[in-house]
């Protein structure tokens, strides 16, 4: 079967496509080589469960292996799909996520101040992110160390931001608070849109 293993997607614009807010090297750098890695680390893993002979896995270390690299593979379809170019994006939220944000949140204004704060205060490496939880019917933001998602039944992520320093080094070097702000210039808010609307409408 083809798709027993995972594979790196394709971004959905062109290299070239977010500058001047992520540079074709810096972006080219993230998916080429970064995204790359784990798609190799969590194959590597699956080889290792497909080849089980007998033997006892130290199962601890690879469930922690697991997580960190099918959740980097994850995050980073979740990251490319929710940036686009930014004359076709960025700017105050539409649909239903811009409900969200004004029922939970009191404005656009207060999200982004919270969710930049998350961001910026993702200590070494790791992801802000925003879920929505089907039991309270309310959005929140949290935070993600490494890439080790710690699944909780009723949420889902509907937009994420990759805080790793190989994310921005090349282009805003320690300047963290403006690679952030370059962020919302290049949001995609149709595709949080979409991931909100599915699973809305997804069974629980
Ligand atoms: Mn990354």
């Amino acid at each position: 079967m083809d798709n027993k293993y995972y594979k790196l997607p394709d971004l959905p614009y062109g290299f070239k496509d977010l500058e001047p807010y992520m540079s074709e090297e810096q972006l080219k750098l993230h998916h080429d080589k970064h995204h790359q890695a784990y798609v190799d680390g969590a194959n590597a893993l699956l080889k290792k469960f497909d080849a089980r002979n007998g033997e006892d896995f130290d199962v601890k270390a690879v469930s922690k292996e697991l997580t960190f690299h099918v959740g980097g593979f994850v995050l980073h379809n979740y990251f490319w799909t929710n940036l686009g170019p930014a004359d076709k994006c960025g700017g105050a939220p539409t649909g239903t996520i811009a409900e969200y944000i004004k029922k939970d949140f009191g404005s656009f204004e207060r999200f982004k101040k919270e969710f930049t704060q998350a961001a910026a205060g993702v200590e070494g490496s790791g992801w802000a992110v925003l879920t929505l939880c089907r039991k309270t019917d309310r959005i929140f933001i949290m935070q993600i160390e490494k890439h080790n998602v710690n699944v909780i039944p009723g949420f889902r992520i509907m937009m994420v931001l990759d805080m790793w320093e190989h994310a921005y080094y090349l282009d805003y070097k320690n300047k963290r608070p403006d690679y952030i702000e370059a962020f919302w210039k290049l949001i995609n808010w149709d595709e949080v849109n979409r991931k909100t609307d599915t699973w809305l409408k997804s069974p629980l």
